[in-house]
């Protein structure tokens, strides 16, 4: 093989043209200013025409792609076909829109592309700067952990996951085991549906999911939760935790927190908060008082891409046992392992 010692004849990722692509960036820069500034002269929503719906099935491409070709087509066929939620009047939903600076800070990352499991590079630090922010914005204590998901769904089953194994501490070890007491978790009928698929995910079923009537407010009604936790006591399950909502996603509604922390307190429950629509509101002085609970919580999940207006897509959970958190994931493979000798790099929270 030819020893190349030419770094200019090996730089097989890189464009053609340096210039060319300097002026296709460029141009999306302006035109991405100028779509977002004039938004609001465009309708909401568009539908999608059939012969553009069309272009959506094309088979895969066999040969190389001229990028200013794919950029024309993504302005035809894709920009003005957006879902709406970054237009002024869009009210449907709980979705964020995102901000331009957003969308640049996309860009720098994706030009440094940095995988944050493992080094010592600063993004690791960015990661986690950004979960300590996220501490404080809730003030939750600084001790806990906490880890960036893509979304409350993920944020909310990596919680109830922790919580699980804080109950059930051999099943990693050994899995579901059929004659263990049933798990049970309870949560409010308003409950946002992921709470569920997370119960089915992480081996509790369904049927264990206790949907506890609301009252006139949609809040869980406690005096109801009380009454199924201690009939399922009776009968021999096993409560485990309980998940609070702070905004319920069909009202805003916020769960009786400080009963239900007291509820968890007495009988020995996981607190898991879904704050993914609201526990952010904790920043309004207004309504901190009735999330000041959250603080107790023994996990939270909550959003960064909605009242945040974080881009897509950005979640996060915090365990307020740091040692818990880690003991439900950690696996150090020999790859991972620290050497004596050498530079000592950083792990990701020092989770593995
Ligand atoms: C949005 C939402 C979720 C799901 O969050 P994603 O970020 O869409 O995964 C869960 N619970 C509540 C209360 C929500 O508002």
């Amino acid at each position: 093989m030819k020893s190349n010692n030419n770094l200019e004849d090996i730089n097989g990722l890189d464009p053609e043209s340096w210039e060319e692509m300097r002026e296709l960036g460029h141009q999306m820069i302006d035109d991405m200013i100028s779509f977002l500034k004039n938004i609001h002269h465009e309708p909401s929503w568009k539908e999608i025409p059939e012969d553009t719906k069309a272009y959506f099935k094309e088979d895969l491409p066999e040969v190389p792609q001229n990028s200013k070709k794919v950029y024309q087509e993504f302005k035809r066929y894709i920009l003005p076909y957006n879902k709406g939620n970054i237009h002024p009047r869009f009210f449907a939903w709980v979705q964020g829109s995102g901000t331009l600076m957003g969308a640049y800070s996309e860009m720098l990352a994706a030009v440094m592309n940095p995988n944050v499991t493992i080094g010592e590079h600063a993004a690791m630090y960015v990661d986690e700067q950004v979960v300590k922010w996220c501490k404080q914005m809730l003030n939750y204590p600084n001790s806990s952990s906490g880890i960036l998901l893509s979304g409350g769904s993920m944020a909310n089953i990596t919680g109830l996951t922790v919580a699980r194994n804080s109950h059930a501490n051999s099943i990693r070890e050994y899995g579901i085991q059929k004659n263990n007491k049933k798990l049970v978790v309870y949560c409010s009928e308003e409950t946002h549906s992921c709470i569920t698929k997370a119960a089915e995910i992480i081996g509790i079923g369904n049927k264990f999911v206790r949907k506890i009537k609301t009252n006139s407010e949609y809040e869980m009604d406690c005096d109801k939760l009380l009454e199924q936790l201690l009939l399922d006591i009776k009968e021999g399950l096993q409560p485990f935790c309980i998940v609070a909502t702070t905004g319920t996603v069909n009202t805003g509604a916020i769960d009786p927190l400080e009963d239900i922390y007291n509820i968890c307190k007495k009988y020995n429950l996981w607190l898991h908060i879904d704050g993914a629509y609201g526990a952010l509101a904790k920043l309004d002085p207004n309504i901190a008082p009735k999330l000041k609970y959250i603080e107790l919580a023994d996990s939270v999940a909550f959003d960064l891409h909605k009242w945040l207006h974080v881009p897509y897509e950005l979640g996060c959970l915090l365990v307020k046992d740091a040692d818990n958190h880690r003991s439900t994931f950690a696996i150090t493979p020999n790859y991972l392992l620290q050497t004596e000798r050498g530079k000592r790099i950083s792990w990701r929270f020092r989770c593995h």
